[in-house]
């Protein structure tokens, strides 16, 4: 390949990002320099926290900057490596950004290996990778199941959410999503064998959600904020646990990212709100993966993700996430 297609942030956008926000350019191919690899990228993970990363101002993480390549997480193919530990042929993982071909240094972008035996490549993008990790700690380590509780998971027809209802049907919860939609909820309740779905669209959400769980709720696993956040939060129980995953009710309109009026609920039910970011959960990211692949071939859990193609289509795909048209994890295969 002697062109590298690149997508690179031409501007930070307010509110939804437009084409305009993205410049799409072929550029030279980069050449791996000293300790770096070669990598062609095969698929990149489209994630709702591309549009923070790229407000001004850090956040948990660095903003990417108007010029720089779009940030993505990724897989790929090594094709040329000076780093001992990578070879021609290897799979990847890796931040490689969204371009067909990045000259990486391995450490500066997470690289690892990948085995293509166990999932093919999206779902390493998916359950076996950052969304499954984030579902698996969030629910495990921050929420702190415990067999017999009744879990409430937002976004549950997504990448992380879907994880977080069979982890929690597995582990014994009795487990309430919410989605958009009479499909989403139908997949929800039908494969992915959670006990209810709400569509949170089609009426009332906090009489919904009432009537689904009338003993009340001892996880809130929060992917999206706002209304349903502070319906979910009328319903805890005594030593309830919120679990803050993400909020992308405002990732586009910050007018929308409003504290629930509620939030007193966590001190009459001695309940408590936190926090996470997945990115601390590196080093326990393979015992992780080593569990969720075992429940994939237990047929415990299901992995879906909505697979789309072609890199110049970036602006639209990522969008999908925000008007909830995707279906599953998704990807972009470039
Ligand atoms: P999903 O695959 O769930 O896709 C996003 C979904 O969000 C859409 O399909 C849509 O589903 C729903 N959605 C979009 N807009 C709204 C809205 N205004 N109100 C309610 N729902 C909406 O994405 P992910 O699973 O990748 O991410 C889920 C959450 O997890 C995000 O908030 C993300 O930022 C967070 N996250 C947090 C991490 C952490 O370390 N804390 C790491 C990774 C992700 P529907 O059609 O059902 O509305």
């Amino acid at each position: 390949m002697a062109t590298n297609r690149t997508v690179r942030l031409a501007q930070r956008p307010t509110g939804l990002p437009s084409p305009d926000t993205w410049a799409i350019a072929d550029e030279a191919a980069p050449v791996a320099g000293p300790g770096e690899v070669l990598v062609q990228v095969d698929y990149i993970s489209l994630d709702p926290a591309m549009r923070g990363w790229i407000n001004a101002g850090r956040s948990y993480i660095e903003p990417v900057e108007v010029g720089a390549v779009m940030r993505a997480g990724a897989v790929g193919t090594v094709l040329a490596s000076h780093d001992p530990a990578f070879q021609a042929g290897d799979a990847v993982e890796g931040m490689f950004g969204v371009q067909r071909l990045a000259a990486v240094g391995p450490k500066a972008t997470g690289m690892h290996m990948i085995d293509l035996g166990l999932a093919p490549a999206p779902t390493w993008l998916g359950v076996l990778g950052m969304p499954g990790m984030t579902a698996y700690f969030g629910l495990l380590d921050v929420g702190k199941l415990s067999s017999g509780e009744t879990v409430v998971v937002s976004a549950a027809s997504g990448a992380v959410g879907a994880l977080v209802g069979q982890i929690a049907k597995l582990k014994g919860a009795h487990v309430i999503g919410l989605a958009g939609g009479p499909d989403k909820c139908a997949y929800v309740t039908g494969t992915l064998g959670f006990d209810a779905c709400i569509d949170y669209k089609a009426g009332d959400i906090r009489k919904a959600l009432a009537a689904a769980a009338p003993g009340g709720i001892d996880i809130y696993f929060d992917n999206v904020g706002g209304e349903i956040l502070e319906a979910a939060m009328a319903l805890l129980r005594r030593k309830a646990r919120v679990v803050l995953c993400g909020a992308i009710v405002g990732y586009n309109d910050p007018t929308k990212m409003v504290a629930p009026r509620n939030y007193m609920n966590l001190l009459v039910q001695r309940a408590r709100m936190e926090g996470f970011v997945v990115f601390d959960y590196a080093d326990r990211f393979a015992a992780a993966q080593h569990d969720i692949a075992g429940w994939i071939k237990a047929g415990q859990v299901h992995p879906r993700e909505d697979i789309q193609a072609g890199i110049d289509r970036f602006p639209e795909v990522l969008n999908m996430l925000y008007a909830g048209t995707n279906f599953g994890k998704l990807v972009l295969k470039l």
